[in-house]
C-alpha cells in the first residue's frame, strides 16, 4: 500500500501542478497573457521569438540606451535618414539627456525662437510648414484620454477596468517597454486603443543629435510595427521636450506631434529616478499612500489636479474645445488615480475618447486595414454600452461591450476582442505588486 499512496500523492501533486501552470503562464499569445490576474506572474520576463530574434540579430539598438546612430546594416533606416538630414533645421542640441538645461538656457533667447516647450510651453512652430501640436481635442466637452510610457507589464487589472467599461484610450507606448513586454503592447491594438509613440529610450529629446533624435523615433516605430504590426502617425515627447527641429525630424517620418494642455502630476508621486536609471521593483509594502515624491507631489497634489480638470467642465473651459491631460500607465499609482477618477471623468465630460477619434482620424496608423471608429460612431456605440452598466462605482468587477478599433485586414497578428467580455479579478492585485516598469517617468 505504501508504494500505492505515493504514487497517488505524486499524481495529485502533478495534476495540481499541471492546472497552475495551464491557468496561471500562457505567456505565448497576447489572449494568454492578458488573462494573468497575478502582476507578479504578469511581470515575471519571458521570451516572445519574433522579439528575440529581431534583437539578436541587431535590428534594434540595445534596449534602454539612447540612440545615437543608425547604422549602415539598417539599410532602411540609414537612406530616411540619410534623405532628410540635408534638411533638418540647423538648431543646436540642448541640455543632457536627463533634462539638465542648466547651461544652456542662460544663452537661448527669450523670445524662443525654437518653439521650445520645455521653454515656455510652445506648441504653435516658429519654423514655417510645421503643424501646431495637439494640445487639445477639436470636439467640446470631450476628453481625448490617454495615458504615457507602456506598456507596463502589471497593465492588466487596468485594461479590465477599462475593457469592461468600453472604453478605449491613446497609449503612448517606449519602445523599449514595447520589447520588453511585446504580449501586453499587443493587448492596447486588442483592445481597440490607439496606440501612439513615445520614443525608444524616454530621454529629452532636444538633446540629440540629429541622427540620434531620428533613432529615438525610428526605433519606437519599428517596435511597435515588429510586435502589433502597425506604424503610429503620432508621437508624444517624453517630458512635452520639443522644438522645431525636432518637430521637423517627426514630421518626416510621418508622426504628428501630441502634448497636453493639464498634467495630472502623477507620474511625480512615486520615487523617481532619472531616466537612464533602472527602476527596481517597489516591495509590496510600498503602495505609496504617504509617499511625497518629486517636488512635493503627493497622491493629494494629483487628486486635485484631477479635481481642477473636472471643475474646469462645469466652468465652461472645455465648452468650444476639449481637453487633453497628462495621465501615466507608469506604475500602480497612476494606473489606480486614473481608475478612482474615471467614474468622475465620465460624468463630467461628454466624452472620453481615444485622441485619434477625437480628430475623426478613422486611420491612425500607416498600415490601412486598421481603422478606428468615428467620432460620431464612437459616442454612439458607447452610449449604448454606458447605459448597460454603473459608472458609478470604481470597482473592477463586471463585464461590458468592447468598443473601438476595427481590424479589417491581417498584419498584426493580433485577434480584436468585440464586444470584450472578460470577468475581472481583484484590483487590490495590483495596488500591492508593482508593475516592474524599468524606469520612472
Ligand atoms: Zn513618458
Amino acid at each position: 500500500m505504501y508504494p500505492s499512496s505515493i504514487s497517488t500523492l505524486a499524481k495529485v501533486g502533478i495534476s495540481l501542478l499541471l492546472a497552475s501552470r495551464v491557468r496561471a503562464q500562457d505567456r505565448t499569445t497576447e489572449q494568454g497573457e492578458a488573462a494573468i490576474n497575478d502582476p507578479a506572474v504578469e511581470c515575471a520576463i519571458y521570451s516572445y521569438p519574433p522579439v528575440a530574434s529581431a534583437v539578436a540579430g541587431g535590428q534594434f539598438p540595445p534596449i534602454w540606451q539612447p540612440v545615437t546612430s543608425v547604422p549602415a546594416n539598417d539599410t532602411e533606416g540609414r537612406a530616411k535618414f540619410l534623405a532628410i538630414n540635408g534638411s533638418i533645421p540647423a538648431i543646436s542640441p540642448k541640455g543632457t539627456m536627463a533634462g539638465d538645461f542648466s547651461n544652456f538656457t542662460p544663452t537661448y533667447s527669450s523670445t524662443d525662437p525654437d518653439c521650445w516647450w520645455t521653454y515656455h510651453q510652445c506648441t504653435t512652430p516658429k519654423l514655417s510648414g510645421l503643424s501646431p501640436d495637439v494640445a487639445s481635442v477639436p470636439e467640446p466637452r470631450t476628453l481625448g484620454y490617454g495615458f504615457d510610457d507602456g506598456p507596463n507589464c502589471s497593465h492588466n487589472a487596468f485594461y479590465d477596468y477599462l475593457s469592461a467599461r468600453g472604453q478605449s484610450a491613446t497609449m503612448f507606448f517606449i519602445g523599449s517597454n514595447v520589447l520588453d513586454w511585446p504580449l501586453e503592447a499587443q493587448r492596447a491594438i486588442a483592445d481597440g486603443h490607439e496606440v501612439c509613440a513615445h520614443t525608444w529610450s524616454h530621454r529629452y529629446m532636444t538633446s540629440f543629435t540629429n541622427e540620434g533624435a531620428f533613432g529615438e523615433l525610428w526605433y519606437s516605430l519599428k517596435a511597435i510595427k515588429l510586435v502589433t504590426g502597425v506604424t503610429p502617425k503620432c508621437w508624444r515627447p517624453p517630458y512635452g521636450d520639443v522644438d522645431d527641429r525636432i518637430r521637423y525630424i517627426a514630421t518626416q517620418l510621418g508622426l504628428e506631434t501630441v502634448i497636453w494642455k493639464y498634467d495630472s502630476f502623477d507620474w511625480m508621486v512615486c520615487p523617481s529616478l532619472l531616466p537612464h536609471e533602472i527602476l527596481l521593483a517597489d516591495t509590496g509594502a510600498n503602495t505609496h499612500a504617504s509617499q511625497v515624491g518629486t517636488n512635493g507631489v503627493t497622491q493629494a497634489t494629483v487628486q486635485a489636479n484631477y479635481d481642477a480638470l473636472i471643475g474646469n467642465v462645469s466652468a465652461g473651459t472645455f465648452d468650444t474645445v476639449g481637453a487633453i491631460m497628462l495621465t501615466h500607465e507608469l506604475n500602480n499609482f497612476t494606473m489606480q488615480a486614473a481608475i478612482d477618477n474615471y467614474p468622475a471623468l465620465v460624468k463630467a465630460f461628454d466624452h472620453l475618447v481615444p485622441i485619434a477619434v477625437a480628430q475623426n482620424k478613422t486611420q491612425p496608423y500607416v498600415e490601412t486595414n486598421y481603422t478606428m471608429p468615428s467620432f460620431a460612431q464612437y459616442i454612439s456605440n458607447h452610449s449604448a454600452a454606458s447605459s448597460l452598466k454603473g459608472l458609478n462605482d470604481t470597482s473592477a468587477s463586471g463585464s461590458g461591450s468592447g468598443q473601438g478599433a476595427q481590424a479589417t485586414g491581417s498584419g498584426a497578428g493580433v485577434s480584436m476582442r468585440l464586444p470584450v467580455r472578460r470577468s475581472v479579478g481583484v484590483l487590490a492585485a495590483f495596488v500591492v505588486v508593482t508593475g516592474a516598469m524599468r524606469w520612472a517617468v
